[in-house]
């Protein structure tokens, strides 16, 4: 299995920035057993469906609205999505449960209807600190897992472990904190009959790449802050293919 190095732009990024990023990226970035994909804008997902498809990197949403077309002022259908070029959608990322409110059951809607046009969705889990501090942090997962329940397992999916308090903060969890995390994700994963990557994200950069995506269980990296440069973003796939070598 591959292991895929995403990015996430956020609400960053002009048409310009974006150009140049992809320039400075070279002519064959993705190394080999490393698959690269970038989550830019919904504005710049046209601009760069071309750009990225001949450089070998997958393109991807931040997210979408499940329904497939109609009078909702703003939102983004899946199927535009694949009309933009996008593979991937990221699903349930912590800005969007808790800046925006959404829901697990929201969530497992938007879910049902990015398979539905073909999407590979990466769908985000973590933890608040109060949580993990709590000993919470399996229950949260599971309830969080459990939107996958009675779905079809042979459906793409990607799973991106996220705790909350380390994302965009420099706060990285441990070693140990990833393993023993994602050992828990994988059971889960397998006790709902799902084989699928489980990323680790979490204000990864170049310094800590390579010691967290060796860790057993972690099949890749969602990136955020790191991710806007392409220097620091290309050290992390350099990293990713270090330790898959
Ligand atoms: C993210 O947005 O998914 C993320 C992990 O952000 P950062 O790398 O900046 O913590």
């Amino acid at each position: 299995m591959r292991r895929l190095v995403a990015g996430n732009w956020k609400m960053n990024g002009l048409l310009d920035e974006a150009m140049q990023f992809v320039a400075e990226l070279g002519e064959n970035p993705a190394p080999e057993h490393v698959e690269m994909a970038l989550m830019p804008p919904f504005t710049l997902l046209h601009p760069l469906r071309e750009a990225l498809s001949a450089k070998g990197i997958a393109l991807g949403a931040q997210n979408v609205y499940f329904e497939p077309k109609g009078a909702f002022t703003g939102s983004i259908s899946p199927l535009m999505l694949r009309d933009a070029g996008c593979h991937y959608v990221i699903l349930g990322h912590s800005e969007r449960r808790h800046i925006i409110g959404e829901t697990d059951d929201v969530i497992r809607t938007k879910l049902l209807a990015s398979w539905a046009v073909g999407l590979e969705p990466i769908l985000c889990v973590g933890e608040h600190l109060k949580e993990r501090e709590a000993g919470k942090t399996n229950d949260v997962l599971k309830r969080q897992l459990a939107i996958l329940e009675g779905t079809d397992s042979g459906l793409p999916l990607t799973i991106a472990y996220e705790p909350v308090w380390a994302i965009g903060t420099g706060h990285t969890a441990t070693t140990a904190q990833v393993t023993e995390t994602h050992a828990y994700i994988h059971e889960e994963l397998n006790r709902l009959h799902r084989h699928c990557r489980v990323l680790y994200g979490g204000s990864v950069n170049p310094a800590n790449a390579e010691s967290l995506l060796a860790c057993p269980g972690v099949e890749g990296a969602l990136v955020g802050g790191a991710s806007l440069k392409a220097d620091s973003f290309m050290e992390i796939v350099q990293a990713a293919a270090k330790v898959a070598a």
